[in-house]
């Protein structure tokens, strides 16, 4: 499996199910939750090999670990709740946390000090 550049979320969601049910066709949705908890574990290692504060973890492939964290989400939903539209979801929580009168922003201006 090859992917292009330009290739669209949905389709690299695609064969990221793809290639995982040919490498995992036993997986269970329980297994997948927990990778993506290993690969945030990795991520975080990641993170403190960057910094130095812990050479013990790894080389600190940052982009590498959010990338795989990333993927096995994507596998996660695509293959055992493909009706769900992950990128969708992101873009509503995004909107939620930007929207000046949601609850977020409000604690953030009163973490400044601001007033509304
Ligand atoms: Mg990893």
């Amino acid at each position: 499996m090859n992917t292009d550049p330009s290739m669209s979320w949905d389709n690299l969601q695609r064969v990221a199910v793809a290639w995982h049910e040919a490498r995992f066709p036993l997986a269970r949705p329980t297994h997948v939750a927990l990778k993506v908890a290993s690969e945030v574990g990795e991520l975080a290692d990641a993170v403190l090999a960057d910094q130095g504060t812990n050479s013990a973890t790894g080389d600190g492939d940052v982009l590498g670990e959010a990338a795989d964290v990333v993927i096995a989400t994507m596998v996660l939903l695509g293959r055992w709740r493909p009706g769900d539209d992950l990128m969708a979801a992101v873009r509503d929580k995004l909107n939620l946390l930007c929207d000046p009168s949601s609850g977020h922003r409000a604690a953030l201006r009163s973490a400044l000090g601001e007033t509304a």
